[in-house]
């Protein structure tokens, strides 16, 4: 394989590194927005799971056309992995799903709350699908239980999520605290993948809720009056203009010389995170422990 196949077989990854994008993840947000009109007004954001931080570039994009005179936008953004820095941008290293990180982002929003709350957050994918959607769940309620603490009411709360079998168990919490949810597909994330995003608007948490990262949001009641165990199915909308590129395509690259040229990704890691597996390797530690469990 050509060192430009990845650029032929994936045009987002391509124009990513065209446009300054540190990931082709940044179109699934632009496309969401187009849709949703989701960033319109918005000064105060939260990115979770932010690194390598495309997403923190389009919301600073859009946060600094937005605010007016005197007025000061503010993106909190956190990840488990170290981000190179982004101006204007209030970075934070963590696991969003530890008290910590919550209490951090809280102390930064000092009172005030944010218009909006994204989460791109993925984990390293097993390949056990059970697993996978499961973990995606538990950290779609941690982003959730973050959101409520610093969410406005009437804000939104946008998140990544693995559309599984058991996806209405999460569609009915989040109608506890926002009245419109949506499921979107962006253009720019493959078909081939169930990943999507849920778009919840008009925060509106129940009366008398008080927001506790202690408190699992599985305990809370149904919604139901009758107190029966709701299934809730939510519209599922595709977003990104049609016209526009297919992610699951390949296209043909542009002729060298003539408008293309291979381009290095914006920003690399900025360290891996299985580096330190790498030197233990090169250190001969995974040989040693295999012998002493075969008493050699
Ligand atoms: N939205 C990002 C962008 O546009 O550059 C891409 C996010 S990437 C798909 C998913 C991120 O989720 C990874 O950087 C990973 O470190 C982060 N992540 C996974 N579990 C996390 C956790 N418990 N707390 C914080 N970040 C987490």
């Amino acid at each position: 394989l050509g060192k430009s196949s990845k650029d032929k077989r994936d045009v987002y990854y391509r124009l990513a590194k065209e446009q300054g994008w540190r990931a082709r993840s940044a179109f699934k947000l632009m496309q969401v927005d187009e849709e949703f009109s989701l960033l319109e007004g918005v000064t105060k954001a939260v990115d979770l799971c932010a690194a390598p931080g495309s997403w923190s570039q389009v919301l600073s994009k859009r946060l600094v056309e937005n605010k007016k005179e005197g007025q000061e936008a503010k993106i909190v953004a956190v990840d488990l992995q170290a981000m190179a820095p982004l101006p204007g941008v209030i970075q934070l290293q963590g696991d969003i799903t530890k008290q910590s990180t919550a209490d951090q982002i809280i102390s930064y929003f000092d009172g005030e709350k944010a218009d909006i709350v994204v989460c791109d957050g993925a984990p390293d994918v097993t390949g056990l699908h059970d697993m996978d959607e499961y973990i995606q769940a538990q950290l779609l309620l941690a982003a959730l239980n973050i959101t409520t603490h610093v969410l406005r009411p009437g804000g939104s709360f946008v998140a990544k999520i693995f559309r599984g079998k058991d996806i209405t168990l999460l569609y009915t919490q989040l109608k506890i605290f926002f009245p419109n949810v949506t499921c979107s597909k962006p253009r720019s994330s493959r078909n081939s993948s169930i990943e999507a995003f849920i778009v919840c608007q008009d925060y509106t948490p129940p009366k008398d809720y008080v927001p506790n990262m202690g408190t699992p949001l599985l305990d809370l009641p149904p919604m139901d009056e009758q107190g029966r165990s709701n299934r809730t199915i939510v519209p599922f909308i595709a977003c990104g203009d049609l016209c526009g590129f297919d992610s699951d395509m390949t296209y043909a690259l542009p002729v060298a010389g003539e408008g293309y040229k291979l381009l290095k990704p914006v920003q690399g890691p900025i360290t891996a995170p299985y580096l330190s597996a790498i030197q233990k390797k090169r250190k001969g530690f995974f040989n040693e422990q295999v012998s002493k469990k075969i008493g050699q």
